[in-house]
């Protein structure tokens, strides 16, 4: 690694640690902390000193500077101070109360109640100066808050002096028993030398600034701070502990890393006659990406210490294919591969593919998801503990009670939908107490490369930067949903000219069944205007040998035309159908739109898709204006990342994958390959310094341990 040569070695004991042991006390040793606090504490995930110092405002209101009425912006906080010209109290559908403010600007703002006592209606007397704080939004008449904090003035009050910040809540806790315990605790903290446990010449690299400076500044901003700067989270404080925490991140799936490779794994050799025979037997040559690729993976499973890969390849590029080939080499040292895929239709594509071109080999091939019960099960298990070969299924494969004869290698399909903890059961299931099995993720939704350097950091990577040979790019108009009609009639002339179409419906993202009711709506509809056309229907509450029945017709062309719900949105191949048609495009993320619109230009024959649209948004015009524009995976991931942000982004959000509470890899993105330097030198030379940091940050490594 190039950064840990331009670093001078400094030894372990010039990592001071002592700061730890004032860190670690239990938040009890706070004064008026007692057993309730305790408790609310914990479900912050706080239970020592320094849980609070790292508990970091989520952002921060400014109730330093009054702004004037005329000057309001909708969509921000304000503080507003003005004389109430007018209150009026309505019950005609649900209780309301409006009181209407003006300032020396001449303007008048709203505030609106929908529930308030009557002591609350009488003090808002015309005449009376009010002090009011909320977010300010469009509303009927003019610009309005809703439920805003407001003081009745007396006389002058003064304004804060500094920013509030805001914190994380628990039932339990109000912010201002939060913020005081937060700034109890800030002043136990140690003396910087003993406290920042970066090295001096690292801290120069990176031209951070001082660690305990920075936590003061986040936490208790002072008067004179740069309030714009800490408002943006581009403040030099929060850069220095948002790359502390990409630091510590880092650090713990590096020495996850470092763990698994110091193990060894089974010894598999690629190149085999049974391999010439597959390779032989496909309808095409492989790209040179997916050889390149392919190479690559051979050398880690040649090796003897375990493959830790991610292969990234846009939709269509080939990805399959690959992990079939490397599943032989499995197959072929006497090992097992199991193969897991995020949904079941995926799982099942993957069964049909995988039997296809392994079991004319000899390769039993075995299938197991969570709706695999009772007797089925049963022998599913003796056959994963006996002589299966290749084990294809969903995340019920990672189940307690499944157990592996051999397992030596694990393909996990469409990574993003996994959370790490999920990956990591499954590296468990291999251990058969000798060897680490394997892995191999691949993610067909090309993430950008800061991205995937954080979510990723345990693997190598891999790019089938090249699709296959004669394909054409996906031809995509956006229509308004009132032209419905015409793309009706569009699809009728091109399913009597023989080609297959997707109809994907809305996204509900609250309630499968709502999204599926949608789905039969559509198809009735749909079947009743499109006489002499086989249309199809799937959605994810249909039972799984449903769903494999309408897929196989598509598939052998029985249907023309599929309605769907976004179910068919990873995976699904099907290279004859060549339309695609989606509802509601403007509800759907980028990612989304572009995994969608894959499932067409898979043939030689140039693919359409349509995205419909009710009204949009700017946020909406401009993913549709991407998705015009471009093809390239990678280009759409991009602009994912800016107009989303990274969580949503991976859909781990919720399985705190990158749940950062600082770092914003839109911003901080860029630091990654510093960051990631000095990971591995801190690893390498003041692994205690690790510890800590990991410990500040992750808690202990407890929230990557559990599954
Ligand atoms: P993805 O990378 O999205 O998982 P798939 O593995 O599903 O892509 O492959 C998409 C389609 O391209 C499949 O129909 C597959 O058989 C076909 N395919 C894969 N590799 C090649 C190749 N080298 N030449 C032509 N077609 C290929
Ligand atoms: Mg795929």
């Amino acid at each position: 690694m190039s950064g840990s040569r331009r670093l001078p070695p400094v030894p372990e004991s010039a990592v001071a640690t002592a700061a730890v042991d004032v860190g670690t006390q239990p938040v009890d040793v706070l004064r008026g902390v007692g057993p309730a606090n305790v408790e609310a504490l914990a479900r912050l995930g706080i239970r020592v000193l320094q849980d609070l110092w790292f508990h970091l405002p989520l952002r921060y209101e400014d109730r330093t500077r009054i702004t004037r009425i005329r000057d309001l912006e909708p969509g921000r906080d304000a503080l507003v101070e003005g004389i109430v010209s007018g209150v009026e109290r309505s019950f005609r559908f649900r209780p309301l109360l409006r009181v209407a403010i003006d300032d020396e600007s001449g303007a008048t703002l709203t505030l609106r109640f929908f529930h308030f006592r009557s002591q609350q209606v009488d003090a808002f007397e015309p005449g009376a100066r009010f002090r009011v704080f909320g977010e300010v939004r469009h509303g009927a008449q003019g610009l309005e808050i809703i439920h805003p904090e407001y003081k009745r003035l007396a006389f002058d009050a003064p304004l804060d002096a500094a920013l509030t910040p805001v914190y994380p809540l628990t039932e339990g806790l109000g912010q201002k028993s939060l913020l005081r315990l937060v700034r109890d605790a800030l002043r136990m903290m140690p003396a910087s030398e003993a406290f920042d446990v970066l090295p001096e010449s690292l801290r120069r690299r990176l031209q951070l600034g001082d660690l305990r400076s920075a936590l003061w500044k986040v936490h208790a901003p002072a008067a004179d701070d740069d309030v714009a700067a800490l408002l943006a989270g581009s403040h030099p404080a929060q850069r220095r502990l948002a790359v502390d925490e990409l630091l510590a991140h880092q650090l713990s799936m590096r020495r996850v890393r470092r763990t698994l490779r110091g193990q060894p794994a089974a010894v598999l050799t690629g190149a085999s006659s049974r391999r010439d025979r597959l390779l032989q037997s496909l309808p095409f040559a492989l790209t040179g990406a997916q050889s390149r690729v392919l190479g690559e993976i051979d050398q880690d499973l040649v090796s003897g210490v375990p493959m830790l890969r991610l292969v990234q390849g846009d939709v269509g590029s080939g990805k399959t294919i690959v992990a079939v080939l490397a599943a032989l080499s499995a197959v072929d040292a006497g090992c097992q591969a199991a193969v897991m895929a995020p949904t079941e239709i995926l799982a099942e594509q993957h069964l049909r593919i995988f039997s296809q071109w392994l079991a004319p080999l000899g390769v039993r091939v075995v299938w197991l998801a969570g709706k695999v019960q009772g007797k089925a099960r049963n022998t599913a298990l003796q056959e994963i503990a006996g002589d299966a070969e290749v084990v294809v299924g969903t995340h019920a494969l990672m189940q307690d009670g499944v157990n592996f004869r051999r397992l030596s290698l694990v393909v996990i399909d469409e990574q993003h939908r996994f959370g790490v903890h999920q990956r990591l059961a499954l590296r468990e299931k291999g251990i058969d107490g000798s060897t680490v099995p394997h892995q191999l993720v691949m993610t067909a939704t090309p993430i950008p490369r800061t991205l995937a350097m954080a979510a990723y950091a345990d693997l190598d990577t891999s790019l089938i930067d090249e699709l296959p040979p004669g394909r054409q790019p996906v031809q995509t108009v956006a229509l308004r949903a009132s032209r419905r009609d015409e793309v009706i009639e569009r699809i009728r002339i091109a399913c009597s000219e023989g080609r297959q179409a997707y109809w994907v419906c809305p996204l509900i993202e609250e309630s499968d069944q709502l999204e599926a009711q949608a789905a039969e709506a559509t198809f009735d509809h749909l079947r009743a205007v499109l006489g002499g056309i086989r249309v199809g229907l799937i959605h994810g509450r249909l039972r799984p040998k449903d769903k494999q029945r309408v897929m196989d017709e598509f598939k052998n062309g029985a249907l023309d035309l599929l309605v769907a719900t976004t179910v068919i949105e990873v995976g699904v191949d099907v290279p004859n159908a060549s339309l695609m048609v989606i509802e509601n495009a403007e509800r759907m993320g980028l990612a989304q739109l572009h995994q969608l619109r894959g499932r067409v230009g898979r043939g030689s024959a140039q693919s359409s898709c349509v995205l419909l649209y009710q009204s949009m948004s700017d946020l909406a015009r401009e993913r549709i204006r991407v998705m015009r524009e471009t093809n390239d995976g990678f280009r759409i991931a991009e602009k994912d990342l800016e107009l989303r942000g990274p969580g949503e982004m991976l859909g781990t959000r919720q399985t705190g994958l990158i749940g950062f509470r600082v770092a914003d890899l839109a911003r901080h993105g860029h630091e990654l390959p510093a960051v990631r330097d000095a990971a591995e030198w801190l690893l390498e030379h003041a692994p205690t310094a690790a510890d800590v940091l990991i410990a500040r940050w992750i808690g202990a490594g407890v929230r990557f341990a559990e599954a």
